[in-house]
């Protein structure tokens, strides 16, 4: 399979960055994993306006999800007509907060996509076996472990340190993690790892290697976090950047 890195700014768009999204490709099925702002564009860029297959939403918090919104008007107004809905994966609650968000009165996004309401446990989506578990966030957020072939990408969305973050990562071929927060500072719990937490987290899965993401440029020092991550996990790691690609 091969991941696109269409956004990673942490929790807002960076000057570098759009924010959280990851398109999966395999077999000519594209998944797009989170929609983060400004992910619209470089969709366009790397991949096409119309590139994604499905799409699996891993929590409902405007920094990974407000593009969606926009991608109703790319659908539904097409000149060439409406796009028949697209499926989306994504925690009970997305219709009504992307609705909601593209803000007309009474208005459903249903039209555009076909919404399944993400549960921990194994499904496919096209050619991938996806499982997703709860991790620890604030709200109701989704770990993805994608499988083909034999090969294994895990997105750890946004989490704290948890069991299940590990569990969804073992023996990965490529981890791609979040390492929001600065080490040595007073951080808020459950929210975000660190960079060496998501080393640690890394190392604990034995993972092949570590992409880490959604770090936020602005409060944030990339070159402290690659140093506190490679301080607990000594496989190869590195910063993912808009545009980067990776065959798994
Ligand atoms: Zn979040």
């Amino acid at each position: 399979m091969r991941l696109t890195v269409l956004g990673c700014a942490g929790s807002f768009p960076g000057p570098e960055s759009p924010c959280s999204a990851y398109l999966v490709e395999a077999e000519d099925f594209r998944l797009l994993v989170d929609f983060g702002p400004g992910s619209l564009s470089t969709l366009q860029r790397y991949a096409g306006l119309h590139a994604p297959d499905a799409i699996l939403l891993t929590h409902l918090h405007c920094d990974h999800i407000l593009d969606a919104t926009s991608y109703v008007v790319v659908r539904r107004y097409a000149p060439d007509g409406p796009y028949p809905p697209l499926p989306v994966y994504a925690p009970a609650g997305a219709p009504e907060r992307l609705a909601t968000a593209y803000g007309q009165e009474e208005s459903t996004v249903e039209d555009v996509y076909q919404f399944y309401a993400l549960q921990p446990g194994t499904f496919p989506i096209g050619p991938f076996t996806v499982t997703v578990d709860r991790v620890l966030h604030p709200v109701e957020t989704y770990g993805v472990r994608l499988e083909h072939a034999g090969r294994v990408l895990c997105y750890s969305s946004d989490t704290a340190p948890c069991e299940a973050l590990v569990r969804l990562a073992q023996n990965a071929d490529a981890f791609l993690c979040e390492a929001s927060y600065l080490d040595g500072v007073d951080n808020p719990p459950d929210l975000h790892l660190t960079g060496r937490e998501a080393g640690e987290a890394a190392a604990k899965a034995n993972v092949g290697r570590l992409l880490l993401t959604h770090l936020v440029a602005a409060w944030g020092s990339e070159a402290h976090t690659v140093a506190s991550a490679a301080g607990a996990y000594t496989g190869p790691l590195e910063v993912v950047r808009p545009g980067a690609s990776y065959d798994i």
